[in-house]
Parts: structure tokens; sequence; C-alpha cells
């Protein structure tokens, strides 16, 4: 589905972005993969993709950093030569009621989140413009659809990205490159590997298909979304949450 291009995916090394960098590699795509701290995991990540027969490059970046993801952005044009596919899937999240929220929590939040994907957006947008084709896919959040208690700051970044998904769709529909969001619900990961024992059966109680959900049921429609069968598809926002959000 996605032969000769190349996807670049951010924050990689581990949990979903992991799992569309090695399903986006069996359909066919070469990777470029950014992690920011986990050296080791990374590099494992690009010995799976690799023994899917593509081409993996790694580079370390905070997304967070505008100088830095401008250089990073440059590296990976010019090794790849054009990037097709950009995930936008880097993010943390700092859960805390409002009234314990620091100053510092909260900027990070949005910064790794919201403007972690604007840079990588501002970044690539002059190639995307000039190549007429691509797709970028941002991982939101149900948080970001719906708001969530103890989660002000994540909620809020997720709703940002949504809306910066609805605007670079519309900005850059003319020039043939779509852009849509993938807000997942529930997702076993490193994120959520804290939520355990009777609160996490509590969480899946509510979800209408009684299960958690896997980095691969993620993927799955990143791989899609990057398809040429998803051509007509830009500016939406699709939930992959087992029905958690009917
Ligand atoms: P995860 O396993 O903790 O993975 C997070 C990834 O982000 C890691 O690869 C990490 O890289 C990278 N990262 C963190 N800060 C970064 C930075 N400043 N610059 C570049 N990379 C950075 O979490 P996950 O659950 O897979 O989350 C992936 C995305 O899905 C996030 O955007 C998250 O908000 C979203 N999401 C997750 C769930 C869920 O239930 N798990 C639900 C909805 C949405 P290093 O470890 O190398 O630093």
């Amino acid at each position: 589905m996605l032969n000769g291009k190349t996807a670049l995916i951010t924050g990689a090394s581990s949990g979903i972005g992991k799992a569309i960098a090695i399903d986006m590699a069996k359909a066919g795509a070469n990777i470029a993969l950014n992690y920011y701290k986990d050296r080791e995991c990374a590099e494992e990540v690009c010995e799976l993709v690799k023994a899917e027969g593509v081409e993996c490059k790694i580079y370390e970046c905070d997304v967070a950093d505008f100088t830095k993801t401008k250089e990073l952005t440059d590296t990976i044009l010019a090794d790849f030569s054009q990037v097709d596919i950009l995930v936008n899937n880097a993010g943390i999240a700092r859960d805390n009621p409002i009234l314990r929220i620091t100053e510092k929590d909260y900027d990070d939040v949005m910064d790794i989140n919201l403007k972690g994907s604007f840079n990588m957006i501002k970044h690539l947008y002059p190639a995307f413009m000039k190549q007429r084709s691509g797709t970028i896919i941002n991982i939101a959040s149900v948080c970001g659809v719906r708001g969530w208690h103890w989660q002000a700051s994540y909620a809020a970044s997720k709703g940002g990205l949504i809306s910066l998904t609805k605007t670079v769709a519309k900005e850059l529909a003319s020039r043939g490159v779509t852009c849509n969001a993938i807000a997942p619900g529930f997702i076993q990961t490193a994120m959520t590997a804290a939520l355990k024992g009777d609160k996490k059966d509590e969480l899946v109680s509510s979800i209408p298909l009684s299960r958690v959900g896997a980095p691969t049921d993620v993927s799955k429609l990143a791989v899609f979304l990057a398809s040429e069968g998803a051509s007509y598809i830009t500016g939406e926002v699709i939930k992959v949450d087992g029905g958690l959000c009917i």
C-alpha cells in the first residue's frame, strides 16, 4: 500500500509510534524514525523496521524545539529526498487536577503535543506544497474531543491539535495534501501503564468492546490513512476507542 513512500514518524521509539513505524514498513514505506530520550529502544525499532526490507534511519530530536526540528526536517529531506507521510505522534501526559497542575507541566505538555506537531508541519510545509502530494496524520486523543477530568493540559493540547488538523487540511487541500487526526481511546502503552487495578477495571467496563486497545489498533488505521484508498479523506478526526465515546 505504501511502496516506495517515505514516512517520518515522531516519537517512534515506543508504543503507538513504534507500531506505526513497523506497520508502515510492512506496507512498503521507508521510515525516518524520530525519538527523544530512548536511543536503545529507537535502535530496536529500527532493526524491526529494516527486517521488513525497507530503509530506516533514526533521528534524535525534541519536537518542542523549533530550531532543532528545522534541522531535523532539513536532514531528513536530504537523506530521503522527499517526505510523503508525516505522523505527528510524539506526546506526553501529566495527569493532575487543575488545582495541582504546575506551570511547567502545563507548558511541557503543550510544547510537545501541540507546538511539536506545529513545528513539524511548519518546517515540512514548503516541501509538501512543492511536491503537491503527501499526507499528515496527527495522533490526537478522545480527551481532545470530549475533555477528561485530571487531563486539562493534555486535553487542551489534543483539542488544539484537532483544530490544527482541520486548518492544515483546508490550507493544503489545493496542493493535494491531506491531513487527518486519529483520536485513540485507552491504548496499552507506557503512557497508560500506571493505570492498574480497580481504576483500570472501571475504565475497561465503560468501553463497549470491553477491552483496552493495542497500539496496532491505531497503526492499522494510520496505514490506511496514508494509502491511496484514503486520498479523498481530509480534515477528519477518527476515534479508535472501542466505542468509549459513543
Ligand atoms: P509512549 O509509549 O510513552 O510513547 C511516547 C513517544 O513519544 C516515545 O517514543 C517518546 O520518545 C516520544 N516523545 C516524548 N517526548 C518527546 C519529545 N519531546 N520529542 C520527540 N519525541 C518525544 O506513549 P504512546 O501511548 O505510544 O503515545 C503516543 C501518542 O499517542 C501520544 O501523542 C499520545 O498522546 C497519543 N495517545 C495515546 C493514548 C494511549 O492510551 N496510550 C491515547 C490517546 C492518544 P522517547 O521515549 O525516545 O523520549
